[in-house]
Protein backbone atom coordinates (compact mmCIF):
# COMPACT_ATOMS: atom_id res chain seq x y z
CA UNK A 1 0.00 0.00 0.00
CA UNK A 2 1.09 3.28 -0.79
CA UNK A 3 2.71 5.99 1.72
CA UNK A 4 0.05 8.55 1.44
CA UNK A 5 -2.99 6.03 1.68
CA UNK A 6 -1.28 5.07 5.29
CA UNK A 7 -0.58 8.88 6.28
CA UNK A 8 -4.17 9.63 5.80
CA UNK A 9 -5.65 6.39 7.50
CA UNK A 10 -3.29 7.11 10.57
CA UNK A 11 -4.68 10.57 10.76
CA UNK A 12 -7.96 9.26 11.12
CA UNK A 13 -6.69 6.58 13.98
CA UNK A 14 -5.12 9.66 15.37
CA UNK A 15 -8.16 11.64 15.32
CA UNK A 16 -10.10 8.66 17.36
CA UNK A 17 -7.55 8.45 19.98
CA UNK A 18 -6.87 11.86 20.45
CA UNK A 19 -9.71 13.06 22.97
CA UNK A 20 -8.61 9.82 25.13
CA UNK A 21 -5.03 10.09 24.86
CA UNK A 22 -3.85 13.80 23.24
CA UNK A 23 -0.58 14.67 21.64
CA UNK A 24 1.00 11.26 22.50
CA UNK A 25 -1.21 9.91 20.09
CA UNK A 26 0.61 11.22 16.85
CA UNK A 27 2.56 8.29 17.72
CA UNK A 28 0.28 6.50 15.70
CA UNK A 29 2.38 7.91 12.95
CA UNK A 30 5.43 5.55 13.59
CA UNK A 31 3.30 2.12 13.19
CA UNK A 32 1.14 3.61 10.83
CA UNK A 33 3.92 5.31 8.12
CA UNK A 34 7.30 5.27 9.05
CA UNK A 35 7.68 1.56 9.97
CA UNK A 36 7.94 1.41 5.70
CA UNK A 37 11.53 2.14 6.05
CA UNK A 38 11.87 -1.90 6.08
CA UNK A 39 11.16 -1.07 2.64
CA UNK A 40 14.16 0.78 1.59
CA UNK A 41 16.08 -2.35 3.35
CA UNK A 42 14.90 -4.83 0.66
CA UNK A 43 15.07 -2.16 -1.97
CA UNK A 44 18.59 -1.48 -1.37
CA UNK A 45 19.58 -5.24 -1.56
CA UNK A 46 18.03 -5.96 -4.45
CA UNK A 47 19.58 -2.94 -6.19
CA UNK A 48 22.75 -3.01 -5.06
CA UNK A 49 22.43 0.55 -4.69
CA UNK A 50 25.00 1.21 -1.70
CA UNK A 51 26.94 3.54 -3.28
CA UNK A 52 24.69 5.27 -5.67
CA UNK A 53 21.92 6.24 -3.10
CA UNK A 54 18.16 5.39 -3.96
CA UNK A 55 15.60 7.65 -5.84
CA UNK A 56 12.42 7.54 -3.73
CA UNK A 57 10.91 7.57 -6.88
CA UNK A 58 12.47 5.25 -8.28
CA UNK A 59 11.84 2.63 -5.04
CA UNK A 60 7.93 3.24 -5.43
CA UNK A 61 8.18 2.79 -8.78
CA UNK A 62 9.78 -0.67 -7.98
CA UNK A 63 7.51 -1.66 -5.46
CA UNK A 64 3.81 -0.41 -7.02
CA UNK A 65 4.88 -1.94 -9.89
CA UNK A 66 8.25 -3.87 -10.49
CA UNK A 67 7.97 -5.85 -6.96
CA UNK A 68 6.67 -9.66 -7.88
CA UNK A 69 4.84 -11.95 -6.06
CA UNK A 70 8.38 -14.64 -5.57
CA UNK A 71 9.95 -11.39 -4.52
CA UNK A 72 6.92 -10.94 -1.58
CA UNK A 73 7.66 -14.06 -0.51
CA UNK A 74 11.49 -14.38 -0.72
CA UNK A 75 12.27 -11.12 1.00
CA UNK A 76 11.82 -9.87 4.67
CA UNK A 77 10.66 -7.10 5.82
CA UNK A 78 11.49 -7.44 9.38
CA UNK A 79 8.94 -4.05 10.63
CA UNK A 80 6.16 -6.18 8.80
CA UNK A 81 6.22 -9.31 10.98
CA UNK A 82 3.91 -10.75 13.54
CA UNK A 83 7.31 -10.82 15.78
CA UNK A 84 7.85 -7.37 15.53
CA UNK A 85 3.82 -6.68 16.15
CA UNK A 86 3.99 -8.55 19.02
CA UNK A 87 7.28 -7.14 20.55
CA UNK A 88 5.79 -3.73 20.42
CA UNK A 89 2.50 -5.09 22.19
CA UNK A 90 4.44 -6.53 25.09
CA UNK A 91 5.96 -3.33 25.50
CA UNK A 92 2.64 -1.42 24.99
CA UNK A 93 2.34 -2.60 28.46
CA UNK A 94 4.97 -0.47 29.72
CA UNK A 95 4.54 2.49 27.44
CA UNK A 96 1.66 4.45 25.90
CA UNK A 97 4.27 5.70 22.97
CA UNK A 98 4.37 1.90 22.50
CA UNK A 99 0.79 1.03 22.61
CA UNK A 100 0.12 3.92 19.90
CA UNK A 101 3.30 2.34 17.70
CA UNK A 102 1.34 -1.01 18.22
CA UNK A 103 -2.30 0.24 16.93
CA UNK A 104 -1.02 2.72 14.26
CA UNK A 105 1.44 -1.28 12.55
CA UNK A 106 -1.40 -3.33 13.69
CA UNK A 107 -3.68 -0.44 11.09
CA UNK A 108 -0.77 -0.54 8.79
CA UNK A 109 -0.52 -4.52 8.58
CA UNK A 110 -4.27 -4.93 7.87
CA UNK A 111 -4.23 -2.51 4.97
CA UNK A 112 -1.17 -3.80 3.63
CA UNK A 113 -1.95 -7.19 3.79
CA UNK A 114 -5.74 -6.41 2.08
CA UNK A 115 -3.73 -4.72 -0.17
CA UNK A 116 -1.87 -7.30 -1.32
CA UNK A 117 -3.78 -10.01 -1.13
CA UNK A 118 -6.51 -8.01 -3.55
CA UNK A 119 -3.80 -7.28 -5.87
CA UNK A 120 -1.25 -9.73 -5.95
CA UNK A 121 -2.67 -12.65 -4.71
CA UNK A 122 0.45 -13.20 -1.94
CA UNK A 123 1.81 -11.52 1.48
CA UNK A 124 4.77 -10.78 2.50
CA UNK A 125 6.41 -13.01 4.94
CA UNK A 126 4.45 -12.86 8.18
CA UNK A 127 7.07 -14.15 10.48
CA UNK A 128 10.96 -13.54 10.56
CA UNK A 129 11.04 -17.04 12.19
CA UNK A 130 9.58 -18.70 9.08
CA UNK A 131 11.52 -17.16 6.55
CA UNK A 132 14.97 -18.12 8.12
CA UNK A 133 13.65 -21.55 8.50
CA UNK A 134 12.76 -21.66 5.13
CA UNK A 135 16.21 -20.27 4.45
CA UNK A 136 17.65 -22.72 5.82
CA UNK A 137 15.88 -25.45 4.33
CA UNK A 138 16.57 -24.42 0.85
CA UNK A 139 20.61 -23.94 1.94
CA UNK A 140 20.20 -27.54 2.18
CA UNK A 141 18.40 -28.72 -0.72
CA UNK A 142 20.90 -26.46 -2.94
CA UNK A 143 24.27 -27.89 -0.73
CA UNK A 144 22.20 -31.51 -1.48
CA UNK A 145 21.96 -30.72 -5.02
CA UNK A 146 26.02 -29.44 -5.55
CA UNK A 147 26.85 -32.74 -3.71
CA UNK A 148 25.02 -35.23 -6.33
ZN1 LIG B 1 3.80 -1.47 4.71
Amino acid sequence: MDGLEHLMTSFVLIALLFPFFGVISLFVLVGGVLFDVDHTLVYASKKRLRSKGISFKKMRHYFMHEHTKKDLKKNIFVFHTIEFLLLLGVLSFLNTLFLMMFLGLLLHLILDWAYEMMFRKAVKNLSVIAWLARAAKLGQKSARKRRT
